[in-house]
Parts: C-alpha cells; sequence; structure tokens
C-alpha cells in the first residue's frame, strides 16, 4: 500500500456515558507523547462535551448516527447533536470529500454487552481492513465485526473518513470507568499508531489476505406485546456471553412468565450486542452475525 498518513484523529465521549474513551482522551491530554509518532500528526478530542456533562448517551439525539451527508448541509438541522456533528465535521472532514482534514478516525465506546475487546469496521477501505488484520495479529483475542448498520447511510463518527472504524469494549456498565479494557483500549490504540509509523516509514513486510470476522447480518428486537412493551428479555444462556453460538433450538429470549422462546432459524449465527442498554430505546435485543472468513 502507497497510502501516506498524515493525520489520524482519536476521538472519545461520542457517547457521554461511555468513560473509556472519554477517560482516555483526558490520559492523552494530559501526556500528548502518548500518541506521538514522527511521520505523521494525531489529534485528540472529546465529540460530545454536552453529553459527558450529563453523563448521558447523547443530549438530542445520538450523535453516532447523525453524521448523514446531506443532513451535514442542512442549515435547518440544529438540535445539539446536529450542530456538534457539523463542527466536527468542518474539523475532521468533510464527509464524502476526496481529502479530508483527517485520514483516519478511531472511535473509542464502550457496551454493556460482554463484547471484550472488539472494533466494528463500516467501510471497504483496504487500509482499515489491513490494520484490522494487524491488530487482530498483535491482539489475537480481538473480535472484528462488520456493521452493516441501522441507517441507510453509515452515520457514524468515524464515516466521516474513506478510512477508520471504532473500538467497542465491555462488557461496561454505563457511567462507568473499567480498568482492564481502559488499559487494553489504550494498548490498541497503540498498535493503531504504530502501524501507520511503520507504514509511512515502509516497515510493514506483510500484505494480509484473509480476516476472520463477525458479519452483520441482522438485528433482533425483543418480544413484544400487542401494547409494543417488551414482554422477554434474552435468555440467561446469552446474557454475559459475548459472541454466543445460536443453533435452531437454542434457548434465545424467556418471557416475564418464565417461558422459554428458542431460535428458529435453521442458520447458525452468533450473537453479539447482546442485551446492549443503549439498544433498549433502538429496539435492538441483540445483533446477528456470521462468522466467516474474508478475502482482503
Ligand atoms: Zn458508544
Amino acid at each position: 500500500m502507497s497510502k501516506q498518513i498524515n493525520k489520524v484523529a482519536i476521538t472519545g465521549g461520542t457517547h457521554g456515558n461511555e468513560l473509556t474513551g472519554v477517560y482516555l482522551i483526558n490520559k492523552y491530554k494530559k501526556n500528548p507523547d502518548l500518541v506521538k509518532r514522527d511521520s505523521f500528526q494525531t489529534i485528540f478530542m472529546h465529540t460530545n462535551v454536552g453529553a459527558m456533562q450529563k453523563c448521558t448517551r447523547y443530549v438530542d439525539k445520538d450523535l453516532n448516527r447523525t453524521f448523514i451527508k446531506k443532513d451535514l448541509a442542512n442549515p435547518e438541522k440544529y438540535c445539539y447533536e446536529d450542530v456538534l456533528a457539523k463542527n466536527i465535521n468542518e474539523k475532521l472532514g468533510p464527509k464524502g470529500a476526496e481529502k479530508t482534514a483527517v485520514d483516519f478516525i478511531v472511535d473509542l465506546h464502550s457496551t454493556t454487552s460482554d463484547m471484550g475487546l472488539s472494533i466494528v469496521i463500516d467501510n471497504d477501505s483496504e487500509l482499515t481492513w489491513q490494520i484490522a488484520s494487524y491488530l487482530k495479529e498483535k491482539e489475537p483475542n480481538l473480535h472484528i465485526f462488520r456493521w452493516k448498520g441501522d441507517t441507510k447511510e453509515v452515520s457514524f463518527v468515524n464515516s466521516i473518513t474513506k478510512d477508520g472504524f471504532a473500538i467497542e469494549v465491555g462488557p461496561i456498565p454505563q457511567g462507568v470507568l473499567r480498568a482492564d479494557l481502559f488499559f487494553e483500549t489504550e494498548k490498541l490504540v497503540g498498535h493503531i499508531l504504530d502501524y501507520f509509523e511503520k507504514l509511512n516509514t515502509n516497515q510493514l513486510n506483510k500484505t494480509y489476505k484473509t480476516l476472520e470476522i463477525y458479519d452483520h447480518v441482522k438485528l433482533l428486537d425483543f418480544p413484544r406485546g400487542e401494547d409494543g412493551e417488551i414482554c422477554a428479555t434474552v435468555h440467561p444462556n446469552l446474557q454475559d456471553n459475548g459472541y454466543y453460538k445460536l443453533s435452531k433450538g437454542d434457548p434465545l429470549f424467556i418471557t416475564l412468565e418464565g417461558e422459554v422462546i428458542n431460535y428458529d432459524e435453521n442458520d447458525e449465527m452468533y450473537a453479539l450486542f447482546i442485551n446492549e442498554a443503549a439498544y433498549y430505546e433502538k429496539g435492538f435485543a441483540m445483533c446477528l452475525t456470521e462468522k466467516k472468513s474474508i478475502s482482503l
């Protein structure tokens, strides 16, 4: 790959109650040398300070679903996160431009579900997939999840640039700073920056050809009654069990009366983002994925 990286952005606090990113950015503010490399510039920023102050996911709407090109250009869109998104887009983008202000965005998240150390990729750029493979080699316990989304256009912070992804670690309750996953996240960011340094100085002697991933198939809602209220929750087998393998007939949900609802599809799937707190309002109990090896 001949691409040269000039500027990288590490963003945290996109969801104000996900403290791993909030505090890692705080740490970088105090010790900017931690993210300094010779061949490129790293910037780091809190993206949603209003939500961080309230320790909520967002103020008016989910910032990580707000980077939609036509909305970014629409002056009528002016709620708190709409304005934030426009400012961030100006600073890091603009989205869709051939040349963006930064070359790569790493957005820091955490989840209440047992996702371990994961990255969420929503693009097909070569650099992104090469770096994902490099990270998997460095940290074999890393999970790579290809997200196909709950919005028509991918509208994550990291979708501003062609290259980038989100780091997603858990289980971490909302509003909690958890040490082990904080340090794992920090280490992973270090590997990412090292990769760019090696790329820029021609020290990468390997092109990865295949990678094992969890590929998004669909989002699954909770069973609901006629009134629209949730009438069952995830079965205890799945709770706190990230990347859970589901085969036909396996318990999936359990009603509040204790009746088990089984997984009824023929295809074997892996469930992740199981019982993620922030997805109740979106109507997702989990994401079903296919585990596969893809060619790069
Ligand atoms: Zn998040």
